[in-house]
């Protein structure tokens, strides 16, 4: 016997790279993982899988939830546009897209049952574009402060459509 060999510990080498030594486990799973397969979450170390599946229980919007949010981002946005035609100053433009933006995005959860999608920010962001160039294009004309509203209120309506997890 050689028992005057010191035992010794037990290696562990990540799932997906097997020759990348680790002591860290996915607290879900259990599978072996790297420090690059690792994920940080607010509930410890997970693997990529678990974190995907985590997603997709998470994020349970369907694709007509994001045409709703398309939607409704387009029209709030058009409507804006047309306001903007009577009150052409930048300040004005600014401040519309302050509340309008806002209240486009809460108008879209609302809609959509509250559901999450990962592309709802995205979803705003075209929502707000179609709607500023169609009314822009067919009507006023894309001036300056038109444009800055279409970008300011694009960027407050998706922000109300984040999802932190
Ligand atoms: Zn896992
Ligand atoms: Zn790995």
């Amino acid at each position: 016997m050689t028992a005057m060999e010191p035992q010794q510990e037990e290696l562990t080498y990540c799932a997906l790279h097997p020759r990348r030594e680790t002591a860290l486990r996915c607290n879900r799973c259990e599978r072996t993982m790297c420090h690059e397969c690792a994920v940080h979450t607010p509930v410890g170390y997970r693997c990529r899988e678990c974190v995907k599946e985590q997603d997709r229980q998470f994020f349970d919007a369907r694709l007509t939830d994001e045409l709703l949010i398309v939607l409704v981002c387009a029209l709030v946005a058009a409507v804006g546009m047309v306001v903007l035609t009577f009150f052409r100053f930048l300040l004005f433009a600014l401040l519309l897209a302050v509340i309008l933006g806002p209240f486009a995005g809460e108008c879209a959860r609302r809609v959509t049952g509250r559901r999450r999608s990962q592309r709802a920010a995205l979803a705003a962001g075209v929502g707000a574009l179609l709607g500023t160039l169609v009314v822009g294009l067919l009507w006023q004309g894309l001036t300056l402060s038109a444009l800055l509203f279409a970008a300011l209120y694009a960027s407050f309506a998706s922000g109300r459509l984040r999802w932190g997890r």
